[in-house]
């Protein structure tokens, strides 16, 4: 599934060429039920042809087209939605499912496997970001505030990590590397990692997300970038899906567990349990 880095990714490579073009046509495949929450498909045409696209921000995953109306066009790529820029005589893309048609006849070609991302329009930024979480990459979270966010909390530290609430943007790949990194136990529970190691993490839930920017994102399986080419951050991992290989830095055997639901990988060794105060004898 598309994290940060991914679709920071896609950001990066659509806005020097869609910022500025005026939106003129509009399709969805009508079995793309969820892609519109069921909303018909004339009342989003209505609402975007003619715009023009100023500007594309990210919050966490989700991707938003300003549009000169003031109002906000977001994208959510859930598990396997692609948005991908094509010259609008190119072949369909695997798995299209809509079209959003500029006018300088390129298109943005929407592909989706398994048909769960999302399009909203929304009248403002604060409407679809507002209960998100500050991102591990933003210079104003200070390690006062990311210390906050966990204390205090018994649900296991990776749990609290995915929570989009508590910290934009991290998903199952990268939480699992920073985690890692700082050489904590995914199922730590949160109020129990110690100061030194929400240090670490603090430092390395950041570092794993630029990493993965700079690689272009992890293309385990359906992820590519705004031209359909996949990144290079699934090559460079440390944990993630590295089940039974050697520990990069210990050669302990990478173990899979499963901690809230998702599975999770670490080593047994660089990432001990977190010592248990022995209970007073008498
Ligand atoms: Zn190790």
């Amino acid at each position: 599934m598309p994290e940060l880095p991914e679709v920071e990714t896609i950001r990066r490579d659509l806005e020097p060429l869609v910022a500025g073009r005026r939106i003129t046509g509009v399709e969805v495949d009508p079995a793309t039920i969820h892609l519109l929450a069921g909303a018909p498909i004339e009342t989003l045409r209505a609402n975007l042809v003619g715009r023009t696209v100023t500007a594309i921000g990210r919050r966490g995953k989700y991707l938003m087209f300003s549009l000169d109306d003031g109002r906000v066009f977001v994208v959510h790529l859930r598990m396997t939605g692609r948005l991908v820029w094509r010259p609008h005589d190119a072949p369909a893309e695997q798995f299209q499912r809509a079209v959003i048609e500029l006018d300088n006849g390129y298109d943005l070609r929407w592909a989706d496997l398994r048909k769960f991302g999302t399009w909203r329009l929304h009248e403002s930024v604060a409407e679809v970001v507002g209960k998100l979480g500050p991102e591990p990459i933003d210079d104003s979270l200070t390690l006062k505030e990311f210390r906050a966010r966990l204390a205090n909390r018994t649900a296991p530290v990776k749990a609290v990590l995915l929570d989009q609430r508590r910290f934009a943007g991290l998903g199952n790949i990268y939480v699992d590397e920073a985690l890692y990194e700082a050489r904590i136990r995914p199922d730590t529970p949160a109020r129990k990692v110690s100061p030194a190691a929400t240090k670490r993490l603090f430092a390395s839930s950041r570092s794993v997300l630029e990493r993965g920017i700079e690689n272009r994102g992890a293309s385990f399986k359906d992820y590519v970038d705004g031209q359909g080419e996949k990144g290079s951050q699934h090559m460079h991992v440390q944990v993630f899906r590295r089940t039974g290989k050697p520990c990069y830095r210990c050669g302990s055997t990478i173990q899979r567990t499963v901690v809230g639901g998702r599975a999770t990988h670490f080593c047994p060794r660089c990432q001990p349990k977190a010592r248990v105060k022995a209970a007073p004898v008498g």
